[in-house]
Formats: C-alpha cells, structure tokens, sequence
C-alpha cells in the first residue's frame, strides 16, 4: 500500500484533507484501515463506492447475492452491463471500484455471512458496515462486534425513512440494548416487498453511515449514543438519545457476553429474501459445488447458464440459482418447503 504522502496522486484526496478534522493524518489513518463491508445491496453499494473514493485502505465487500435488473433503481454502483455479464454483486462492485480507485485493495466475498464464518472475515478488521436487509444478519454483527471489540455502523431503510447507529464496544448502547426482544418476528413487520423503497433514502442512510466511518477510522469517536431516524416523505429528522437505554446493565451481549446469534444458537438455514419471491437455502455441512457437473446435468432437461461463481436453471415455474459455495437461491416462490422441493427434485438432497 503506498501512503498518501508518498504518491504523487495523493491530490485525490486534497478536498478530504484540507478538511481540518481529517487532514493528512487522518488521511493516513483511512488508508491504514480495513473495513468489512456486510452486504452490497442499496446501502451497500452505496457505501462501497464512497469508501472507496475516500480511500480506505482495504474493503471486503461480503454479499451473497446476483445482480436483477429491479436492482438498478437504487443500487447505484451497477448498470445493465453488469446483470448481462451474470457476475455476483460483490465481484461486480470490486471490479467498478477497482476502475473508480486503483489506490485501495477490494476483496469481494462470494458467501452468505453466517455464525460459522464471520469471526475469520472480520479478522484484520477495524470497522463493520451494515449494508444487509435482515435484523439477523445485524443481530450476528452485534454479537461479533461485542466479542472482537470491533465498532460496527446499523443502516435500514424501508419506504422513505431510515436509521442509523453506531455502536461501539464498551463506549456506547449496542443493537440488542436498542432491541431488547431480538429482531421483529418474521411477517410481523413491514417490507420492502410490502411497503417499497425509493432511491433518495438510500442515499441518505448510507451517506450517514459513510460519515460515521470516516470519523470512526480517523478516531472521532461518538461520544454518545444515538438513533438517527430520517423521513424524507415527511421531513423529518430526528436523534432518539439511548444514554440511558441500558440502565439496568443486563443487555445479554454488553453486560453478559451471550453471543446467541454468533454461537449459532439463533441462526437459521434458510431465508426469505426481501421483495424478491425468492428463498436462499443454506447447506453448512456443504462448503462447495461442481458446478459444472451438476450443469451437465441439468442440461438435459432445460436451460442452464453457468459461471465460475454460479449457475442459473429455470423449471416450469421457478428458477435455481446454485452458487460455488453450496448455497442456492430458489426464485418464484416465497415457500421455504417448496424451495426445498424444488432444490431436491433437481439438485438433489
Ligand atoms: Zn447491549
């Protein structure tokens, strides 16, 4: 990694320095940085490229997911050429953000991030961004973050307003004190399948939590610990103080180090993913696929496009996306069971 005060095209940077709290030593301090980046959907993507420009050191993009084109609405580091070249959103971003900032290392993760392999991703690493859509996900960081003394940055969206936390280990309210009850019950909330999203808010959220990393790469701690809530249908903005949100200093994750989401005691296997009529079906005991052979053999019986990173098969009413990694997305069905059917029928158990 060249430092800044070394390379020539260091004028990159020069509007970010001459702003007083970073200067050229907080300049330093980003470049020296690895952040871990969960997801790379709307804030995600978003977040990535600002990081990126900002020039941060090192990002690992973790996401688990393929481009659509529903995505270009407010994924706002992806065009059309992307979805037709088949990539993962996590390869596809590090490819733009390769062309955006040749100065900084991108590793895109190909994988589902889960209790079993989140603590070696975070290995390194000095902050934790929230681009994800799922509080179990958030839930998994919260407990990781407490555990490794990492400061991670909560980000949701939903319809036209969003919020935003930074937590920091020992210093501020963690997620599970703002959420004492764990994450919302499956159905029981709204989301962006029923309630939608436009772009703006993204952009908000995400510009937030852009901030909030820069100042906590550069050692602008939060001195207090707040909930930004943003409406932008409504025009409202407003911070919730949680100062005093954990008096009783019995939080399981803060005050009692009981990583339930971590120890994988709360993890599940399978999930409905947000506005898609899709189910992601999780296999730990399988690490990888062929997925070549599994093409061979599916090419008997319909359309099969394949990659290295993955497989694309369409049934009658449904369609399987496998991945490298053994998991596999089925799209047309918001039905776990039937998901599970289907990946039976045609990939087998
Ligand atoms: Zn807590």
């Amino acid at each position: 990694m060249t430092t800044p005060n070394s390379n020539p095209g260091f004028s990159r940077y020069n509007r970010q320095t001459r702003f007083a709290p970073i200067g050229d030593q907080g300049q330093q301090q980003l470049f020296d940085s690895t952040v871990l980046l969960v997801g790379c959907g709307a804030l995600g993507s978003f977040i990535a490229n600002i990081l990126a420009r900002s020039g941060v050191g090192h990002l690992l993009i973790a996401d688990r997911d393929f481009l659509e084109i529903s995505n270009l609405q407010r994924q706002v580091l992806f065009d059309e050429s992307d979805i037709e070249a088949g990539f993962p959103k996590a390869v596809a971003a590090a490819r733009k953000l390769a062309v955006i900032n040749s100065e900084v290392k991108i590793t895109p993760i190909v994988k589902d991030i889960d209790y079993q392999n989140i603590q070696q991703m975070c290995n390194g690493v000095d902050l934790i961004l929230d681009g994800t859509d799922n509080f179990e996900t958030r839930f998994l960081i919260n407990d990781v973050s407490n555990k490794l003394n990492i400061p991670w940055i909560y980000g949701g969206c939903l319809g036209a307003s969003g919020q935003s936390m930074t937590i920091v280990p020992g210093k501020t309210a963690c997620l599970h004190c703002l959420m004492p009850d764990g994450p919302p019950q499956a159905g029981t909330s709204p989301t962006c399948d029923t309630a939608g999203i436009i772009a703006p808010i993204i952009a908000n959220i995400a510009s937030v939590q852009c901030a909030e990393a820069i100042k906590v790469l550069t050692g602008n701690l939060p001195s207090d610990s707040r909930l930004l809530i943003v409406d932008l249908w409504e025009s409202h903005v407003r911070h919730l103080d949680l100062q005093n949100l954990n008096q009783s200093k019995n939080c399981p994750v803060c005050d009692q180090q009981n990583y339930r989401w971590l120890s994988g005691e709360k993890s599940s296997f399978s999930a409905i993913l947000c506005g898609r009529n899709s189910v992601q079906l999780n296999f730990p005991e399988q690490q990888s696929m062929d997925l070549e052979s599994v093409a061979d053999k599916l090419r008997e019986i319909g359309d099969v496009s394949v990659n290295q990173f993955m497989l694309r098969f369409q049934t009658a009413n449904e369609a399987i996306t496998l991945f490298a990694d053994g998991r596999a997305i089925i799209s047309g069905t918001d039905d776990i069971a039937r998901a599970k059917s289907i990946y039976t029928q045609y990939i087998g158990a």
